[in-house]
């Protein structure tokens, strides 16, 4: 196995007038380097809304010296964005050292909320992600791993400093970890540095920087319980989960991008407490559905085919598991329905655009996006509920063999739905998938629930 080491040397200074980490070093060490490309990271993400870091001395070394390089376009890796390689032109002898300084992002004018995968300083600290920070080994095989051993150094950050990585168990005290991971798991991450503030329990972890505009420890109060009861529910007891609050120096906020195990949520920095009243159910609701993410999960390769599940299978139990642990009303569980099955998916404009049709056009009308979590979900509690009037099970047998870490393909949903339901089944999970709107009972979210 390849072995790759990273190191990243956080700086402290200045940025846009605040105090905070103003660069990041970042340098690693792979070996043995056969590959053409070496490295690549991505380029024009999400139509043009999520860029790589400006970066400056991008340096590369091997045991002979100085390694000449070059970086051009290659094939895409992910279906949202451009990739770029780097090109060495020489063959490398022995291990690849790569270093270069990123800095935190100068948000464009009239910026507003997109994916928060950005590299993003705030007062006291920063946080980012694998993919938009890290130039990462390139493999043909993406399923390749690596002997990965990441670590920080927070020499030059204030004292009482802290970095936290969603990856891994924790080494060194706690910054840093080692494991075997592909390119992929090291960019599906998320991190935070700085003088941060914690809530951390029971596998809850939950980090931001200055205070928010409303009470995060609160917050995190209540969602624990319903940590512990997913994690029962989905019987995987060593789950842990991480938040990072991100401050946006722009209204309205309000945003979340998720990776395994992690997910970063942006507000205002212009928000007061009042203005944040009326949204700590939203913010609540979105903190259980990106931690909900962990468990349903189906292999999205080609964008389209698992997102109904991913997020349709997420939307119900995110929805339901609160009311079954006893955390929400038949009241507030009935009018979460009515949002996301009523007013997002059966009212929306594009309720009858094909699975696969809907990322084409995504990133243009935005509100093409909500179409697969509304209608996954109604498939789901439909199926759900055929499940149990068939006395065939439910679908948590299925769920619970998979993780986000570990999705099922689309195949196995299939092969498991012809198991269950037949050829009627089947036909069922294809209608979903071409469109078509289904008709459906009004208690089928349980005897309490309305969906009017
Ligand atoms: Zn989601």
């Amino acid at each position: 196995m390849k072995k790759l080491k990273i190191v990243l040397t956080p700086e402290w200074g200045e940025f846009q007038q605040m105090e905070t980490v103003n660069a990041m070093q970042v340098e690693e060490w792979y070996e043995p380097a056969e590959a053409a490309p070496a490295f690549c990271f991505p380029d024009i993400a999400f139509g043009g809304r999520c860029p790589f870091p400006e970066w400056d001395e991008l340096q590369m070394e091997d045991a002979v010296g100085q390694l000449p390089y070059e970086i051009r376009p290659i094939p895409t890796l992910d279906d949202n964005m451009t990739f770029r390689g780097v090109f060495p032109e020489r063959t490398a002898e022995g291990a690849i050292h790569v270093r270069y300084r990123i800095f935190p992002r100068i948000l464009p004018e009239g910026y507003r909320r997109s994916p928060c995968f950005d590299f993003r300083a705030e007062p006291n600290g920063l946080n980012g992600t694998g993919l938009f920070s890290l130039i990462l080994p390139y493999s043909e095989d993406e399923k390749e791993k690596m002997e990965t051993v990441l670590s920080w150094d927070l020499s030059g950050l204030p004292e009482g400093s802290r970095a936290i990585f969603s990856l891994g168990e924790s080494f060194c005290g706690g910054i840093g970890f080692r494991g075997n991971y592909t390119r992929k798991d090291l960019a599906d991450t998320m991190f935070a540095v700085g003088r941060m503030q914690a809530f951390e329990k029971d596998g809850l972890g939950v980090y931001w920087f200055l205070d928010p505009p409303f009470d995060i420890r609160g917050i995190a109060e209540k969602i624990l319980p319903i940590f512990r009861y997913e994690k029962n529910y989905f019987e995987d007891s060593s789950a842990e989960f991480r938040v990072f609050l991100r401050r946006d120096p722009f209204t309205p906020s309000g945003a979340g991008s998720a990776c395994p195990y992690a997910f970063i949520s942006t507000y205002s920095a212009l928000d007061t407490p009042e203005d944040f009243a009326g949204d700590e159910e939203k913010w609540i609701d979105v903190f259980i559905h990106e931690m909900t993410h962990t468990w349903p999960a189906m292999e999205d390769q080609t964008t389209g085919d698992g997102t109904w599940f991913c997020e349709g299978a997420t939307e119900y139990y995110c929805t339901m598991i609160p009311y079954w642990g006893g955390f929400a009303s038949a009241e507030e569980t009935s009018r979460k329905i009515h949002r996301k099955i009523v007013e997002d998916y059966l009212e929306n404009p594009y309720r009858e655009m094909p699975n696969r049709e809907i990322p084409k056009i995504q990133w243009q009308d935005l509100r093409a996006q909500h179409v697969p979590y509304g209608r996954g979900m109604l498939y789901i509690a439909r199926t759900e509920a055929k499940l149990r009037e068939e006395g065939k099970g439910s679908i948590l047998e299925i769920v619970k063999k998979h993780s986000i870490t570990n999705p099922m393909t689309r195949q196995e949903w299939k092969d498991f739905i012809f198991e269950k339901l037949g050829q009627e089944g089947l036909e069922d999970y294809q209608h979903m998938e071409e469109g078509r709107i289904p008709t459906f009972e009004k208690d089928l979210f349980g005897p309490e629930i309305r969906i009017d």
